[in-house]
């Protein structure tokens, strides 16, 4: 088994599955559609069915009681719930970064006439930690932490059952995290509960979070009702390497993005078609001893891709075609990857991080966007659950006059004649004139 070894000068098709399109995939999009129009229709009863269907998992209540998290909270080893702690805090300053970092003002734009802009936290979340696979309790402190910061005030969190049963140390985590609500609950059941609300669970303003096919397609399905942060689907690393680049530290640092799921392309863009194959022949070397090899294999298979360029600048070209969620610089130059390349969801630059850090513990968002939501969106940040709405005072009575006659024609213009009459009303009473309707 072996990724395809291109020279994209040749143009060779370069995966062997096909289109990558956030969707594009009828049977999840209809399954999606169904379940979603099923649970608004009968609430606690659909939800109950399709988690039984799909996660043989119906007990007593989806929701945590506070007896239940306090003995999970017992069961989790310490050292995990210090871990945990370690990367919230990580997690929680960068947030607060990027909190100091956004401007409130207002300025006064002539006489009298303020104009201002606020960000006002949205009030309640659903934030979906993903547990198919693996209990992923990294997600916990990206989604829960950062809305917390934000100044959300409820924060429902669902994750699904993991081995039949609760997922310890990703309750831990939502708990540590500040969540108020936790559903022990997945997939799309869980985003379409929190989205529309049921008898027992009530609807939240917005969803956050990443998940698989299903879990992004009800995202997607679900936006206008409510919000969402992005689409953030299957995973996707590229790296960029030249020939400085430790081909065994490439190979590793693929397959460990690899092995999220079958569906999780692994790209290499080098400089180096010696480095190029020495990577194919560590990766296969690798797989056979991999704990995770079957969603690593699979990945590999179908969605690895090497692809040998000239330059490094046509590296950054071409990576910022995939406009993939992480994105790896392992060259001599690393830094030079902010300036030239436009579309990612996070950038790691040098051999000295990986992107399992950023997943896992350094402290930036692993909620990331994916299938080229790069080219319009970044990862998620405290700013996503942040409304930045704008207000205007005008204290003057000759400028609001002087709007009022502006506003008058403009809104003539367009043919408001009542828009146009509140302009009128301001005018004449400011300047002692009588109104007449
Ligand atoms: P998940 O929690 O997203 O999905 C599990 C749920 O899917 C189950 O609870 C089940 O209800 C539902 N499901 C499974 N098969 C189904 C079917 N045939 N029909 C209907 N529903 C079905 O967990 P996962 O599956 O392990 O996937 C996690 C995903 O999150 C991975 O693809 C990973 O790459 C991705 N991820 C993305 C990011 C990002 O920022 N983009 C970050 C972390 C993880």
């Amino acid at each position: 088994m072996s990724a395809l070894f291109t020279s994209t000068s040749l143009a060779l098709k370069t995966r062997a599955a096909g289109e990558r399109v956030a969707g594009s995939d009828p049977k999840v999009k209809n399954t999606v559609e169904e379940v979603i129009a099923d649970i608004r229709d009968r609430g606690d009863v659909a939800v109950r069915e399709y988690s039984q269907k799909f996660d043989a998992w119906a007990p007593e209540s989806f929701l945590l009681g506070a007896e239940q998290i306090a003995d999970v909270m017992a069961r989790v080893p310490g050292q995990v719930l210090a871990d945990i702690r370690f990367v919230q805090t990580q997690v929680r300053t960068m947030a607060e970064h990027q909190l100091a970092s956004l401007q409130e003002f207002e300025v006064e734009t002539f006489p009298g006439v303020f104009l201002g802009q606020k960000n006002v936290p949205v009030t309640t979340i659903g934030a979906y930690v993903p547990g198919g696979r693996y209990p992923l309790l990294a997600s916990a402190h990206m989604t829960v932490v950062t809305a917390k910061v934000a100044g959300v005030e409820r924060v429902a969190a669902a994750t699904p059952p993991i081995d039949g049963g609760i997922p310890d140390a990703t309750v831990a985590a939502l708990h540590l995290a500040g969540a108020d609500e936790i559903y022990i609950l997945g997939g799309v059941q869980a985003i379409a509960a929190l989205a529309v609300g049921t008898e027992t669970i009530d609807p939240v303003h917005m969803l956050a979070g990443p998940g698989n096919a299903f879990v992004a397609e009800a995202k997607r399905q679900l936006f206008g009702e409510v919000g969402i942060d992005l689409f953030a689907g299957p995973t996707e690393v590229l790296i960029v390497a030249d020939e400085h680049a430790d081909p065994f530290v490439v190979a590793v640092d693929l397959l460990s993005q690899a092995e999220h799921g079958p569906d999780s392309p692994a790209v290499l863009i080098t400089t180096s078609e010696d480095l190029g194959r020495a990577v194919i022949d560590h990766v296969d070397r690798l797989l056979p001893g991999m704990p995770t090899r079957d969603f690593a294999e699979a990945a590999w298979r179908d969605y690895g891709e090497v692809h040998v360029v000239d330059t490094l600048n046509e590296a950054y070209a071409l990576a910022d075609g995939y406009a993939f969620e992480h994105v790896q610089i392992m060259t001599a130059q690393p830094r030079e990857a902010l300036e030239k390349m436009r579309h990612y969801g996070a950038l790691f630059l040098g051999e000295g991080t990986c992107v399992s850090y950023g997943d896992k513990t350094i402290g930036t968002n692993h909620v990331l966007p994916t299938r080229g939501a790069a080219r319009y969106t970044g990862g998620l940040w405290v700013g996503k659950f942040l409304r930045t709405v704008t207000y205007q005072e005008v204290r003057n009575e000759e400028s609001s006059a002087m709007l009022g006659e502006i506003t008058g024609r403009a809104a003539r213009v367009e043919r408001f004649e009542g828009h146009a009459r509140s302009g009128d009303v301001r005018v004449a009473k400011y300047r002692g004139d009588t109104f007449e309707w």
